[in-house]
């Protein structure tokens, strides 16, 4: 007290705790100097206050100012009674002498989730905390969510006690602070879940409370957690809504009604969907909306939206793009430039895949697609977007300067070696010059695969340029189905028959039957157009048996008219092996055949491609149908690389020699040498020779020469049709 005067202050007070009336309470002690006596040092005014209420309220309203704090109770633990309270919510006050364990048994009624109310009730009961105390533990903490009511958000506390020993009643005195760290629970508990990726929105849901929070970043989200709470009412809380493209709003809608995203997250812990949105540019992007618990117990959801876009648009083998993303970035890009005329659309596809998968197996299968990737964008064509759109289709966006077809033949011409073997992957390729006008990419797609189909011989040429031509047979894929059917109940389609030349009596020996399809618009329709379309498709089968049926009718009525007739063959495709029902349609058939004596008129010519499922399917199709006596021949022998294996496998009667051969007899000097022992071969193995698409006389006598059973090429005759068929008939019987 000294000191404060020779300090020369008029005043000094302090403030502490004392009994008053047997009641703790605060009081101040102030001393005043007197200024009247100037000289006398000695007066001097000392008063104790009682300040307790006003003190209190003081406390309170300081302690409003600091923002975690949401409670602070002061109690005496020796006595268990709580002694006074500051702090902004009421639902923690407590009265004055309330024991301290109904003070924590009311309070611990707005923990919603029981384990936590029983701790709670346990670490801060009067008993406990003297006992930790005496234990030398003078803090206890804990954390809980709490309800303060219905109406309120959820809020997650920390409790804390700090205890000590009043020196001079010795009695034990404690403060309970209650702090609210719900910002710094979901700053701590949300990243964890969603944090890892860039989201582009968060919301948080209580569900609970029907309520919920959304913005754009997540710093705001917490800070604003308190504040900018929203009803959440389904879909309508989502401005983005809007942004969903027309055709998937009312999906939307039902995906993001809480009902739904709760279903989804008690069956698998995370629920989530994907739409589509337009951005503001107008471009269409694709959102994944997901959702997880930030508190189960609580029902507290964190939902987030992702751009999965480019994410989708990848090409998981080879790191490109797939058809997704090669038709938005094209877009873009056409977009984008000032001449789009000056790019060309590439479609390339690998004839001859399959072998690769079933000689080296699907993983080398796998390699070889990478390889052929990886050619097309080192290549000299140096493309702008690469994409493989399906199974070993490619497709390229080139600018055309860069198309160079000496480069291109080049990259068709891809080998694929592995141990040692090298194979040659027999690439096509279809280009579609970008035009002017607008036009969607897949129909440029379409167009440049159109293209593709009018190569005639790869080894020449391994591309075709698309030209305005090729549209009016265009066979839309889609509509292609229903067209057949049309097509078959309107007799579009009509069977032609190829004569087939004994060499050496220059008299027709047999036909192979082949389709054409009268297409009311679009006219003569090449089977080399549609039959692939429709391999793809699968309603192949439904025309191969179409046309056996015409077939027999044929062969049948001209028998029962005691006309001259040779037998015919049909050609299987590859699906039709896969096909239980189709084969056993054409054992049925051939049954009926079999009735009527004509069984030795029926062939069937297949390919190579069949190889894999006849092997398959392991019924024994083709023994079944020779059993029956229709012969089976090996058609296109030698045009790909399983030709000896089903030549070894299965038994035939007749072999085709492909076309390709036969083409270069007087071009190539090896390839004499080469028909000469693939007749021989044949022969040695008891099965007759067919050279198909011959033209000119010097490979008629070639073939003459070196034995060869049949010819069958223009040099003959074209296919024909039935009626003209029959005048050919008639005039060799005649002869
Ligand atoms: P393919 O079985 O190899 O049929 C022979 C093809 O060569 C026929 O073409 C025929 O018109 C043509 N050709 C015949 N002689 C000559 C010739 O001297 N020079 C040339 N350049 N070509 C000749 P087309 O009719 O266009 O048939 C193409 C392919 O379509 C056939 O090849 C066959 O694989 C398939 N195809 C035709 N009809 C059917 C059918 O009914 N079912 C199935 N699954 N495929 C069929
Ligand atoms: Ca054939
Ligand atoms: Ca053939």
């Amino acid at each position: 007290m000294k000191k404060i005067f020779l300090d020369g202050s008029q005043y000094a007070s302090l403030q502490y705790r004392r009994v008053l009336e047997g009641q703790y309470r605060w009081v101040s002690m102030e001393i005043v100097r007197s200024t009247e006596y100037r000289e006398d040092n000695q007066q001097v005014v000392m008063y104790i206050r009682d300040i307790n209420d006003d003190y209190l309220k003081l406390l309170q309203i300081a302690m409003c100012h600091t923002l975690d704090s949401v409670g602070i109770v002061s109690a005496n633990i020796s006595q268990g009674i709580c002694l006074s309270f500051a702090g902004r919510r009421d639902e923690l006050e407590c009265q004055s002498e309330e024991s301290i364990d109904t003070y924590i048994q009311r309070v611990s009624e707005m923990i919603p989730m029981p384990e936590s109310r029983e701790h709670f009730c346990q670490v801060f009961s009067q008993q406990n905390m003297l006992k930790r105390f005496t234990e030398g533990t003078a803090a206890l903490s804990m954390e809980a969510a709490f309800f303060y009511s219905e109406e309120q958000q959820p809020c997650v506390l920390r409790i804390n006690v700090d205890m000590a020993c009043n020196s001079f009643s010795r009695e034990i005195e404690g403060v309970l602070h209650f702090t609210d760290i719900t910002v710094a629970y979901l700053i701590e508990n949300v990243p964890q879940k969603i944090y890892q990726k860039d989201y582009e929105n968060i919301i948080i849901i209580d569900a609970k409370r029907e309520k919920m929070i959304k913005t754009d970043v997540l710093s705001s989200v917490i800070s604003d957690y308190l504040k900018k709470e929203e009803a959440y009412e389904g879909y309508r809380s989502y401005s983005s809504h809007r942004a969903v493209v027309e055709s998937e709003r009312e999906r939307f809608k039902k995906c993001v009604e809480l009902s739904a995203i709760k279903e989804g997250l008690r069956k698998d812990k995370q629920y989530f969907f994907t739409i589509h949105e337009t951005d503001k540019t107008g471009e269409v992007r694709l959102k994944r909306y997901s959702y997880i618990y930030i508190d189960e117990r609580v029902d507290i959801i964190v939902g987030a939206r992702e751009d999965i876009t480019e994410f989708s648009e990848k090409d998981v083998l080879t790191g490109g793009y797939n058809r997704r993303g090669f038709l938005r970035i094209t877009e873009r890009l056409l977009n984008k430039v000032p001449d789009r005329t000056k790019y060309a659309v590439l479609f390339f596809n690998v004839k001859n895949f399959k072998v690769v998968n079933e000689l080296f197996g699907v993983e080398s299968g796998d390699v070889a697609l990478q390889n052929i990737f990886k050619t097309l964008i080192h290549s000299k064509l140096s493309p702008v977007i690469t994409a493989r759109v399906e199974s070993d289709h490619f497709v390229c966006l080139v600018e055309n300067k860069n198309l160079d077809f000496e480069e291109l033949t080049s990259v068709c011409d891809n080998k694929f070696i592995k141990d040692g073997k090298c194979m040659n992957l027999i690439i096509r390729c279809g280009i579609f010059y970008v035009e002017e006008k607008p036009m969607k990419i897949s129909g440029m797609i379409d167009r440049a695969k159109l293209a593709k189909r009018y190569i005639t011989d790869e080894y020449v040429q391994p591309y075709m340029v698309y030209d305005q031509s090729m549209q009016v047979a265009y066979v839309d894929k889609a509509k292609l189905a229903g067209e057949l059917q049309e097509g078959i109940a309107k007799e579009q389609f009509k069977v032609y028959y190829q004569p087939v030349i004994d060499t050496k009596t220059g008299k027709i020996a047999s036909a192979e039957a082949l389709i054409r399809w009268i297409h009311p618009d679009k006219g003569f329709i090449s089977p080399a157009l549609f039959i692939p379309a429709l391999e793809e498709n699968g309603h192949i089968s439904e025309l191969d048996f179409y046309v056996l049926k015409k077939v027999w009718q044929f062969i049948s009525d001209r028998c029962e008219n005691n006309k001259f007739v040779v037998p015919i063959s049909v050609n299987l495709s590859w699906m039709d092996f896969y096909d239980e029902i189709m084969m056993e349609k054409i054992l049925k058939e051939m049954d009926r055949f079999r009735e009527n004596g004509r069984e030795h008129m029926a062939r069937f010519e297949i390919t190579e491609t069949s190889y894999a499922a006849i092997r398959e399917n392991r019924s024994g199709i083709l023994e079944s149908l020779r059993i029956k006596n229709a012969k089976i021949l090996l058609d296109d022998f030698g045009s790909g690389f399983s030709s000896f294996g089903m030549l070894q496998d299965y038994d035939f009667d007749i072999l085709k020699i492909d076309m390709s051969f036969i083409r270069k007899i007087g071009e190539n000097p090896k390839t004499k040498s080469i028909v000469h022992s693939i007749i021989g071969m044949a022969h040695e193995i008891g099965i007759k020779t067919v050279a198909e698409g011959v033209e000119t006389e010097e490979q008629v006598s070639f073939l003459r020469q070196s034995g060869c059973d049949y010819i069958q090429g223009y040099y003959y005759s074209k296919p024909l049709p039935e009626e003209e068929f029959v005048e050919f008939l008639e005039k060799a019987d005649a002869e």
